[in-house]
């Protein structure tokens, strides 16, 4: 059959008049269609060191005093013991708690077990930071510090671990005597109106600037004895633990934190 030369011609005219149709319906993407503008990240100046606090960090303890702390049993003011800069457990005082309660915060804390540190496996510096501190003595989620360097325990309660739930991934202690780092970002549990777990508690830490949580979903508070179980909370003071073994005593310096959304 022959097609009149006219007929294919209106043809070609009307597949390319569609196709430019479509080409205008759906422009090209340019770069600029995934660019956000807005809002714009607030400006934070950070320390002089990347272990000093930004100018968005909360201090809790520079050196000079132990104002921001109280005692966790009874909220009289925290009796440990400040001197040359250092922050040191006076183990017979108990547990200290900041005076601020916090959600979801990135916090920064050195620690140092003394070079002269004796004891073995959990009696050996052992101390701790409570993530949040729901109470008088252990009640709470610990951030284990321990002496680990070449001290074994069981190893979800070594340090870094999440006390009972969590050994850290690796273990990059320094030795007695050294200074050591944690940096962690928390993030809280959140809870329905009803008391029950909306939203679990994740925990992302690094100890001496080596990752050893990453993102650790927490089962609940973290318990001596007996299953981790979550109880309603809304804001909490951070824990620093007054561990009753007998071991020489350990100390903290520059604590800050900054508040998360
Ligand atoms: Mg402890």
């Amino acid at each position: 059959m022959r097609i009149p030369i006219l007929a294919l011609l209106s043809c070609a005219v009307a597949a390319t008049l569609g196709a430019n149709a479509l080409a205008q319906e759906t422009p090209k993407p340019k770069p600029e269609d995934t660019e956000v503008w807005t809002p714009v990240p607030a400006i934070v100046t950070p320390g002089a060191t990347d272990a000093a606090p930004p100018s968005d960090a909360i201090v809790l303890f520079d050196g000079k005093n132990e104002d921001e702390w109280v005692s966790a049993q009874d909220h009289t003011p925290a009796k440990w013991i400040v001197g040359d800069g250092v922050l040191t457990v006076a183990k017979g005082t108990g547990n200290i708690e900041t005076k601020r309660s916090f959600k979801n915060y990135q916090l920064h804390i050195e620690w140092k077990i003394p070079e002269s540190i004796t004891g073995s496996g959990q009696a050996r510096g052992n101390s701790g930071v409570f993530l949040a501190s729901l109470g008088p003595g252990d009640a709470g989620y610990e951030l284990q510090v321990l002496d680990s360097f070449n001290n074994a325990t069981y190893v979800n309660g070594q340090a870094a671990s999440i006390y009972k739930q969590s050994p850290p991934l690796v273990n990059p202690n320094r030795k007695p005597g050294e200074w050591q780092s944690y940096d962690v970002v928390w993030t809280a549990p959140t809870f329905n109106a009803d008391g029950s777990l909306k939203t679990p508690a994740y925990v992302t830490a690094f100890f001496n600037g080596v990752l050893v949580q990453d993102h650790f979903q927490l089962k609940g508070q973290t318990l001596y004895i007996g299953q981790p179980f979550y109880k309603a909370y809304d804001r909490a003071p951070i824990k620093l633990q007054a561990h009753g073994d007998k071991s020489e005593p350990i100390s903290f310096r520059n604590i800050w934190v900054r508040e998360l959304p």
